[in-house]
């Protein structure tokens, strides 16, 4: 491999706004053959909006909300910023939360009132055991099926309501895919998120490949398994819950806006808010390999 070959791709790279670290990242950019995708903040835009807060019997949406957005305060996940916003826009109260704490790929807790109080996903709940009533059961399968993602607030062990919230896939995401496709690579969906969230980004993004509530550290030793079948891994992501698996890949590909971890674990940064700088970025370095062999 010709040094200035490489420097010119390097230099190439730039211009198209992808962020190459080294040599050795662009040469990994042009060797692999499957492109595994994180959803929220990567093939989605990340900016949730909530759809809707139910309320069990007897608990009030807006009091819940209220206690929901206490314990986000302490998160940086794209939900989190979501029901903070929600909160504000709809002036539930402002309410003191202490000891929050997140529990990766799960949800957060933090201590209201001398109440624990829960906000997360379905493992959250199976994790601490939360108990969830029949009316609360049925929202989540009703919105689970019409593609939103959803949480639970608890408070102790019991479910108080359920925050259904939807996300944008990025315009750029199904171009990518395809592209990717037609260059011969696999491509493969892998969320924390539950199964309908995750199916219904993969149908929008043209992903047949799904793997969902998948945990952080299990998204890392997914990305290993790849590797292990003999696949040439290209990780993208954007640093919340991913940053393992970033690093686990043969190239990791971290999407602007994405966290200070993402941009470290990643051998490429794609600064142009568009996916398919990633199909430029494999493009880009077939190119420069073959005119250096
Ligand atoms: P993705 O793989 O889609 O980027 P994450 O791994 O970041 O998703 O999160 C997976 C799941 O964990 C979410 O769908 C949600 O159920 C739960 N979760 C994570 N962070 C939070 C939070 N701050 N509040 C509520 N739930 C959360
Ligand atoms: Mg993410």
């Amino acid at each position: 491999a010709t040094p200035t070959a490489l420097m010119v791709g390097v230099g190439r790279g730039a211009q198209l706004g992808i962020l190459i670290k080294g040599h050795d990242a662009l040469e990994a950019s042009g060797r692999i053959d499957a492109v595994v995708f994180d959803k929220t903040g990567t093939l989605t835009t990340g900016i949730m909006r909530v759809d809707a807060v139910v309320a069990r019997d007897g608990a009030d949406a807006g009091a819940v909300l209220a206690l929901a957005a206490a314990v986000e305060r302490g998160s940086e996940h794209a939900i989190a910023r979501a029901v903070v916003a929600h909160a504000d826009e709809t002036g539930a109260a402002q309410v003191a939360a202490t000891d929050h704490r997140t529990l990766p790929g799960l949800g957060v807790r933090a201590v209201v009132g001398g109440r624990e109080i829960l906000v997360g996903g379905p493992g959250l709940l199976l994790d601490q055991g939360v108990e969830v009533p029949a009316s609360l059961r049925a929202e989540l399968d009703r919105r689970g099926a019409a593609g939103h993602t959803t949480v639970v607030v608890a408070a102790g062990a019991t479910a108080q309501a359920v925050i259904a919230l939807s996300d944008t896939v990025k315009p750029s995401a199904a171009p990518a895919v395809a592209r990717l496709r037609s260059l011969g690579l696999r491509t493969i969906l892998l969320t924390g998120d539950g199964p309908a969230a995750a199916a219904a980004v993969a149908r929008a993004a043209g992903i047949d490949d799904v793997r969902s509530q998948v945990l952080p550290a299990a998204k890392a030793a997914a990305v290993e398994r790849l590797r292990a079948d003999g696949r040439r891994v290209a990780m993208v992501g954007d640093g919340i819950n991913d940053a393992a698996a970033l690093a686990a890949a043969d190239l990791g590909i971290a999407v602007v806006d994405g966290t200070d971890v993402a941009m470290r674990a990643a051998g490429i940064i794609v600064v142009r808010d568009d996916l398919r700088a990633v199909v430029d970025a494999v493009e880009l370095s077939r190119k420069t390999l073959s005119t250096i062999r």
